[in-house]
């Protein structure tokens, strides 16, 4: 990412950060949170960066400044709070798929204790699967 790339991102940064922790607080609001489990992540459509929820809260306590910016090797670039470890999940969605403008890994108390019953058949549901909407919005 070059300097003038970096700058166009943070520049328009402030009302996506505002929008990201508004997401992290609404998914909060509908069964999403998980202790400080589970994030969301925005970035400006093709940025090679993105915001994402930092670590060690619950998605009902983000606020614009709890968000991260890092790039796609998970390299912190703006922000003071840690890096949840699954920050991959991200990079790679928005790699491999550049129409993708947010991503929201999180672990739902009903879809976890799906996933943590015993089912026969040769496929068992994950947590940590993803299904891409018709909105091009990522969901567990
Ligand atoms: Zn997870």
């Amino acid at each position: 990412m070059d300097g003038e790339q970096h700058a166009q991102v943070v520049a328009h940064t402030p009302a996506l950060r505002a929008t990201l922790a508004l997401a992290c607080n609404i998914l909060a609001m509908e069964g999403h949170t998980d202790i400080s489990l589970g994030h969301a992540s925005a970035r400006e459509p093709r940025a090679v960066v993105y915001w994402v929820k930092a670590s060690g809260f619950g998605l009902e306590e983000v606020t614009p400044d709890d968000t991260i910016l890092v790039d796609f090797d998970g390299k912190k670039l703006q922000g003071d709070r840690p890096a949840h470890r699954e920050l991959p999940i991200h990079a790679e969605i928005y790699r491999r798929r550049p129409d993708v403008n947010s991503v929201v890994h999180t672990h739902p108390l009903y879809a976890t204790a799906l996933c943590a019953t015993p089912r026969r058949g040769p496929e068992r549901p994950s947590p940590d699967r993803y299904v891409v909407s018709r909105s091009n919005s990522l969901q567990v």
